[in-house]
């Protein structure tokens, strides 16, 4: 198992298969590439990446994008991963061709899913997403329901628009036993002005959650708390500012579509893994890549001062030597 230079556990692996996607939301950070580059990884390709990660004990794999639903080839993708037989196969999606899909990728091995749901209003959808796509997604919950895939909804918090809702979803949420995942805007790749026009801070619905939840756990990932409810749903809080806790727990490299496999979202540098993909394939150089980038990673809040630019100023971090460590 890799551990990096804070004594963090890498377990995890993030694959972007496609730079595409259907939609075009305001709040989209790309998954933290600010440009783009054709040459996108086969699924074979894929698959042998995946196998050399799963040789080093990172055994959790989450599929991203763009939108992955795009790629004509994903069902062979995770049926690829799920012959590694690790021990997670997620997929986050905007969900707007999951009903066709569901039965095919819940057959391949696909374990559960994310499914991006930033409102349950059919305006303010069309205005998030730029497509009239919520009939779509709706249709496209029951049929991953229907399947009994595991559902989790994301749903990026923004100012004004959508962060009255939670009420509304955590009634939704319960018809179809999903998990929900209120996440803070990230200020990566999108404009300044923006972030700080729709940065919506979580703190209304942890005081919510704290005073109608039965109990509170946290998840390994990013040390994050999740409440249960008296129903039995459980609500997630994703909230990065002012959280010193947030990278101390991240336990995941990030690959991109065209090969680069990157330590962490706020950074746009990493090691090309094509050169041992093409012509033939060398195993050693690409273990050799993910010990390497398993050393980029850093605790970024922690040795960045917890994103002081954007939390007012506040610089007040603690030291790297002290990281609390998973
Ligand atoms: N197209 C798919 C989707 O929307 O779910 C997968 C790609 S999307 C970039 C991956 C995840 O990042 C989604 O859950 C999305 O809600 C989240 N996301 C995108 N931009 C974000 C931002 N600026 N801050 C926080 N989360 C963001
Ligand atoms: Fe970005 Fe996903 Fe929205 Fe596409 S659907 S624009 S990848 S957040």
């Amino acid at each position: 198992m890799l551990y990096d230079r804070f004594n963090r556990v890498l377990k995890n692996l993030r694959i972007s298969v496609t730079y595409d996607c259907n939609f075009n939301c305001i709040y989209c950070h790309h998954e933290g590439w600010s440009y783009r580059d054709g040459d996108t990884l086969t699924a074979k390709e894929i698959g042998v990446i995946a196998s050399v990660a799963k040789s080093l004990e990172i055994d959790e794999f989450k599929i991203t994008g763009g939108e992955p639903l795009l790629r004509r080839d994903i069902v062979k993708i995770i049926a690829t991963l799920r012959e590694l037989k690790p021990r997670d196969i997620s997929m986050t999606t905007n969900g707007f061709l999951l009903e066709k899909l569901a039965g095919p990728l819940s057959e391949a091995g696909l374990m559960r899913l994310n499914i991006s749901l930033p409102t349950l209003n059919r305006e303010k959808y069309r205005m998030i997403t730029g497509v009239d796509g919520l009939e779509s997604i709706l249709r496209g919950i029951e049929a991953v329901y229907s399947y009994k895939l595991p559902i989790t909804l994301n749903i990026v918090l923004l100012k004004g628009i959508n962060d009255d809702e939670y009420r509304e979803f955590i009634d939704f949420a319960q018809r179809y036993e999903a998990k929900i995942r209120f996440i803070e805007l990230e200020p990566i790749v999108i404009d300044v002005k923006l972030f700080r026009k729709l940065y919506a801070p979580a703190n209304k619905i942890i005081d919510y959650l704290e005073k109608i939840s039965v109990s509170k756990i946290y998840r390994e990932l990013n040390h994050r708390p999740i409440y249960i409810l008296g129903n039995g749903t459980k609500v997630e809080v994703v909230k990065w500012l002012g959280n010193r806790y947030f990278c101390s727990y991240c336990n995941r490299v990030r690959l991109s579509p065209n090969g680069i496999l990157k330590p962490c979202i706020m950074v746009e540098y990493g090691v090309d893994l094509k050169p041992f993909l093409r012509p033939t394939v060398d195993f050693d150089g690409l273990r050799n890549a993910f010990i390497n980038v398993n050393q980029m990673r850093i605790p970024y809040n922690i040795v960045y001062h917890d994103f002081h630019e954007y939390s007012k100023g506040d610089t007040s971090s603690v030291d790297v030597s002290n990281s609390k460590c998973i």
